[in-house]
């Protein structure tokens, strides 16, 4: 299973805000979107990402005052990312040893989707769910 078949079920969308969004706004978008981060975009460059973990440390450290700053003031500004050809074993190592659950997909220059670690175990049950399907066939048929 790779980066590509996640995004072929998945979609291709990534929500993103601009660097002088207010963390306020992130937030509200968090909260409508359902989701536990925002990629941050120049254009289409990625500047960061936000993640729900950052507006908690953001508040932690700067009161409620910070939701009135920027948010690259509480971004994460060196993003690890993947690609297409990425595995599901690649991302779960990488989510796992870098402890974070978003991992943008960029082929060349270009932003072309978003993998959470919700999206990974999804899709790691799945295959847990094939396999023993698999088995079980040929126990029976053996
Ligand atoms: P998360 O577990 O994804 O909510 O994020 C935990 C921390 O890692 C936060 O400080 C995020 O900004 C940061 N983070 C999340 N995803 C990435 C990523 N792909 N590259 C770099 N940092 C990240």
């Amino acid at each position: 299973m790779t980066v590509r078949s996640i995004l072929e079920g998945k979609g291709h969308q990534v929500v993103s805000v601009e660097p002088g969004t207010t963390l306020s706004a992130a937030v509200k978008i968090l909260s409508e979107r359902h989701i536990g981060s925002v990629l941050v975009m120049n254009g289409t460059r990625i500047d960061g990402i936000l993640s729900e973990r950052d507006v908690v440390r953001a508040l932690d450290e700067r009161g409620a005052g910070a939701l009135d700053e920027p948010v690259s003031a509480a971004m994460t500004r060196k993003v690890v990312s993947c690609r297409l050809s990425d595995t599901l074993a690649y991302l779960m190592e990488v989510m796992t040893s870098e402890r974070f659950r978003h991992l943008p997909v960029v082929e060349g220059d270009r932003l072309v989707g978003l993998v959470s670690i919700g999206d990974v175990v999804k899709l790691r049950v799945q295959e847990y769910e094939a396999e023993q399907e698999a088995l079980r066939d040929y126990i029976k048929t053996a």
